[in-house]
């Protein structure tokens, strides 16, 4: 059942969208103009992303400006200038430098969401070095994995985590020269330096070398929902995405204060936690805290934020707690809610409408394509439920694979299939680390394919169905996780839910659905049958779930994403796999 669609306009702060004619954006659009809109190394010497991000901010009108606002545990706050920010930077790339790292060389960040996180990054790709950040939250072992497999040269991270996650891996990482310690007062010898120590000890003035826009700028690993973390190669290109999608999608405009709340161990928290805002010159906010909803509202009304961009287990938890909170704290300046991550089902979208007084605009990307590539347009209507249209300057069309080399896309509408983007957008990942093969298989016929089933409508928005290791296959019949997923979320008593395929002698697989219920409802025999009936009625009894098994929580990964492998490897007694990723909480 499909919800009504979202008419857009007139626009919150009678502020008129950068993209307002998605039509004609598109047919216009090229990456040469994008390129053009950005500043480029002087003498041409090439596209830095950090130039992108600070330099050029902090060498013209906005020098002053806050270009991040820190907001400590402790209720610190901290606002960086974009000048302070390039001086902390070049003085991270002049360590670097100091130290001997070189281009190329992977510099590594454990450090949870403190100022030096975001100086390290920037001052890495001014070095024309590697950023690779990482969960503060991980254990020791995914944090060797991610050092051993990108082939870690230089730790930022702090005392503490050094003391209970790193030294013992030293040993095992012959490669890892030098840790750089955020909160050290002296070099302690064996590598172990202090990182303000350091960085007091050098200049602020740095000329970022020339950089070539396909030097490799970042490493992220993907989120391990579906397996064993990937480390995607990205280029200082992408800063295109990342500026063409902060003014598009986001709709980032000079005055706009933007709080992305990923992460930056989770792509997002660096596409958009670190350079897209700062590459369109807004004020960015930072929260060190791990999210808790009143302080969320706190943030939101304190800071004046006018651009969320978060995701849909947050808003979920929002949802859960069912406050009212326009009643209790000011958001009228903020103007845009932004999703990504996992599919945002309608009742999330529309719960934006009624409680916050803004639709949730969705959008899809992987860390494999380094942006968003399918999106809700602040102009666009919104169809609940839908990922969206492509971005200016990505070809999208949904395609069966019938074997490694072949593609054939499916022209006509509402046809399931995989989600394939056409080749050679600026921030489309350039490699697996050290997996040749496994990247060449991600692609065919000119075509990247992205692993999600998609179908797309008559009028081109793509609807999400499930990734295609998680479709589930039952009377002979294809079903996508998602398609029950979102109706059994539309029961008011439940509040999240996912589904697996259990393995049946007869069917092949069954549904069993697996849900959380909102704050205050009480699991029961009767409320279980009631669900099952509601989500018959509306599915039909071959894609309704035949289980359903409450939870208090959903196994879920450290960027937010409902780990179904984990729940069908449990279903059946299997060993769980690769569980490095997986959030605490349960
Ligand atoms: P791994 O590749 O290691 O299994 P992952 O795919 O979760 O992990 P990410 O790159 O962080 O790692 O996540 C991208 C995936 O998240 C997409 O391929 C898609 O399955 C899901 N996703 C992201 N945004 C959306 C969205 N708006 N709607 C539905 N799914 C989404
Ligand atoms: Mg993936």
């Amino acid at each position: 059942m499909e919800r009504a669609p979202i008419r857009k306009g007139p626009f919150p702060g009678n502020i008129e969208p950068n993209l307002q004619d998605y039509a004609k954006v598109r047919a216009e659009f090229s990456w040469e103009a994008i390129r053009g809109e950005l500043d480029g190394l002087p003498d041409n010497m090439g596209l830095n992303m950090a130039h992108e991000a600070v330099d050029r901010h902090a060498t013209g009108p906005r020098a002053q400006k806050a270009a991040m606002r820190w907001l400590g545990k402790d209720g610190t706050v901290l606002s960086l200038s974009y000048c302070q920010l390039m001086e902390m930077s070049n003085r991270f790339a002049n360590a670097l430098r100091e130290l001997g790292v070189a281009k190329g060389k992977r510099v590594f960040v454990l450090t949870g969401r403190i100022p030096p996180l975001y100086i390290t990054a920037l001052g890495t790709l001014k070095h024309l070095s590697v950023f690779c950040p990482l969960f503060s939250a991980f254990g020791p072992e995914p944090i060797y994995q991610r050092l051993a497999r990108g082939d870690a040269k230089v730790l930022v991270t702090t005392e503490p985590l050094y003391g209970q996650k790193v030294a013992g891996l030293r040993t095992r990482l012959p490669g890892l020269k030098h840790i750089l310690l955020t909160d050290a007062g002296d070099h302690t010898g064996s590598g172990v330096w202090s990182l303000e120590k350091l960085m007091c000890a050098v200049s602020p003035q740095y000329t970022i070398p020339p950089t070539d826009p396909e030097d490799m700028a970042i490493l992220h690993f993907t989120s391990g929902t579906t397996g064993m973390p990937k480390g995607a190669v990205h280029v200082h290109d992408a800063v295109c995405t990342h500026y063409m999608t902060g003014k598009y999608v986001l709709d980032l405009h000079p005055d706009d204060v933007f709080w992305c709340t990923a992460d930056p161990g989770w792509v997002t928290g660096t596409s958009y936690g670190i350079i897209a805002p700062l590459v369109c010159g807004v004020t960015s906010v930072v929260d060190e805290s791990d999210f808790e909803p009143e302080r969320w509202y706190r943030i939101l009304e304190a800071e004046k934020v006018s651009v969320l961009y978060t995701a849909p287990t947050a808003i979920r938890r929002l949802m859960r707690m069912d406050m009212e909170p326009r009643r209790k704290v000011g958001l009228d300046q903020l103007r845009l809610i932004h999703s990504v991550g996992e599919p945002l089902n309608p009742e999330a979208v529309l719960w934006g409408q009624r409680v916050l007084g803004l639709p949730i605009h969705d959008n899809w990307w992987q860390t494999e394509t380094g942006g968003i590539m399918i999106a809700n347009f602040p102009s666009v209507d919104i169809r609940p439920g839908s990922m969206g249209l492509p971005v200016p300057g990505i070809e999208a069309a949904v395609a069966h694979r019938p074997d490694a080399d072949t593609l054939v896309l499916i022209e006509a509408p509402n046809v399931q299939g995989e989600l394939v983007l056409k080749v050679g957008w600026p921030s489309m990942f350039r490699g697996y680390l050290h997996e040749k093969e496994r990247y060449r298989k991600c692609f065919a016929g000119g075509w990247y394919v992205t692993g999600d089933l998609v179908r797309r409508d008559e009028d081109g928005y793509f609807w999400f169905v499930g990734r295609a290791d998680d479709v589930i296959k039952t009377s002979g019949q294809l079903v996508g996780p998602f398609e029950v997923e979102r109706v059994l979320m539309e029961h008011p008593a439940v509040v999240e839910a996912a589904v697996i395929g259990k393995p049946h002698p007869m069917f092949g697989e069954v549904v069993k659905g697996f849900i959380c219920l909102k704050t205050g409802i009480e699991p029961s025999d009767a409320l279980r049958l009631e669900i099952l009936g509601f989500a018959r009625k509306r599915l039909g009894a071959v894609v309704a779930p035949k289980e359903l098994q409450f939870h208090h929580n959903l196994p879920k990964n450290k960027a937010g994403k409902i780990m179904r492998r984990l729940l069908k490897a449990r279903e059946m007694g299997l060993p769980e796999g690769d569980t490095s990723t997986l959030e605490g909480r349960e």
